[in-house]
């Protein structure tokens, strides 16, 4: 494969640009492999490439019953940030902002990450307080974060609507400059491309239907495209991981399956050079500004679990109402899309990268809102238990059975219903 240089471009600039390769094989799949990752998502894809990079690992093979970046991988509005407060999730979102910082040179492959600050809006004293203790924490454990007076967030960011008459008047903000953007189809292609240069059967067009289990293992997957054999096998399907858990022969799962929608509007002149975060009273809205201009944006998620990729109307009107009160210049930009993801929502908000009842079943799942930005870690941790076949400390606590010992990990303390955890 031809890898990415200045060099490589102006040499098949002068050959009419005939002479690049195919990002990735489309191979026909291998009876049997070592290790089987289900899902062609990010995570899948990540777990993939670390299998094959940081284990030395061959015989892998990616399965995808769409095409990549299909899923939510594709679906999300691209917001990359560390800013977590309880032990665990600080290591584990950092190490991935980490690896993100490199994720062009490790890849060869430009991801347009864009450390632009991730900015979230403070609107009362005691959301100051708890701002800067969550921030001070990060600071004290090897992360960045500030917070902004009034002064700095108008200098910073001057559009936003800092009427004192505002239903909830803005008062300062929580600040972590090293988060930002990246763009989301480049890092499924990025990571497929990297696998595929290692040797990984990345089989698009491939769903699992159903799985051959003896003596408490899986031995085999079905598949639209035949019967494939596996040592180990991975689900990291997102919003299908219930579908996947009961054809591996188990009932039910702390996750549940809701739709989250994205907007884009028409492309504006430069507006807004950050992502900006306004969540309080009920609120919940997260805009930033894409490189062709459109605005991104989105909120929670629609109130009932649903397996559809489309969201409903009444959740449009609220990211709506969100958004002009907090930029009032929106008011008559025009909305040109909108989609949705099928999230799979844990009941703690948290995720799971953890072993399952089956031997050689590995689980990654429970991303919630947040599987965007922590898509490197998960790959570099799922291909880890995979290979060593043991939890890193830094996920010891993403497990199934974490309900059940009593650890918290919900980092918003909001409760056991995935609908609060937004
Ligand atoms: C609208 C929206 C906005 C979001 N915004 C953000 C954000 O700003 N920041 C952030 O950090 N996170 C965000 N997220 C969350 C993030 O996108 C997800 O948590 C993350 O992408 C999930 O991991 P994934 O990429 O591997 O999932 P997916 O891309 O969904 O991958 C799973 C794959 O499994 C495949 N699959 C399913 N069933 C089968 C089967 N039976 N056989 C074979 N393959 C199968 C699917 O086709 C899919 O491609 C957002 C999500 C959405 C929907």
């Amino acid at each position: 494969m031809t890898r990415f240089s200045a060099w490589s471009v102006f040499r098949n600039g002068l050959k009419g640009q005939r002479d690049w390769d195919r990002q990735w094989r489309d191979p026909e799949p291998r009876h049997e492999y070592d290790i089987v990752i289900v899902g062609g998502g990010l995570h899948g894809l990540a777990t993939a490439y670390y299998l094959a990079k940081n284990h030395g690992l061959k015989n892998i093979a990616v399965v995808e019953k769409g095409w990549l970046g299909g899923g939510n991988g594709g679906r999300n509005t691209t917001i990359v940030r560390s800013n977590y407060f309880m032990p665990g999730n600080r290591q584990f979102y950092e190490h991935s902002l980490e690896l993100w910082e490199d994720l062009s040179h490790e890849l060869n492959y430009n991801v347009m990450f864009s450390q632009r600050s991730h900015i979230s809006l403070l609107h009362s004293p005691a959301a100051m307080d708890a701002a800067a203790r969550r921030y001070n924490t990060m600071r004290l454990t090897g992360s960045d974060g500030e917070i902004w007076d009034l002064n700095t967030l108008k200098a910073n960011v001057p559009h936003l609507n800092y009427s004192a008459d505002a239903r909830f008047p803005i008062i300062g903000a929580a600040v972590q400059k090293r988060a930002g953007t990246a763009r989301h189809d480049a890092v499924a292609w990025g990571y497929a491309r990297a696998a595929d240069s290692l040797g990984v059967d990345i089989l698009q067009n491939c769903e699992v239907t159903g799985t051959t289990r003896e003596d408490g293992r899986i031995t085999a997957l079905e598949t639209s495209r035949g019967t494939i054999r596996a040592k180990k096998v991975g689900f990291a399907v997102a919003g299908n991981t219930t579908r996947l858990w009961q054809m591996a022969g188990f009932s039910t799962l702390p996750i549940e399956s809701h739709k989250l929608q994205a907007f884009v509007s028409e492309p504006l002149k430069p507006l807004l050079d950050q992502v900006v975060v306004f969540g309080v009273g009920g609120a919940h809205f997260y805009i930033s500004q894409s490189d062709k201009g459109g605005m991104v944006f989105g909120g929670d998620i629609d109130w009932y679990k649903s397996y559809a990729q489309r969201g409903n109307l009444p959740i449009v009107q609220d990211v709506a109402e969100c958004a002009v009160s907090i930029l009032p210049c929106l008011g008559r930009v025009r909305l040109l899309r909108h989609w949705s993801g099928v999230m799979d929502m844990s009941m703690d908000g948290s995720p799971f990268i953890c072993k399952t009842p089956l031997s050689n079943l590995y689980l990654n799942a429970g991303w919630n809102y947040g599987g965007f930005k922590a898509s490197p870690a998960s790959g570099w941790y799922f291909a880890d238990l995979i290979a060593n076949d043991r939890p890193h400390q830094h996920i010891e606590h993403f497990t199934l059975d974490r309900f059940d010992r009593g650890i918290n990990i919900d980092e918003r303390g909001a409760g056991p219903d995935p609908k609060l955890h937004g």
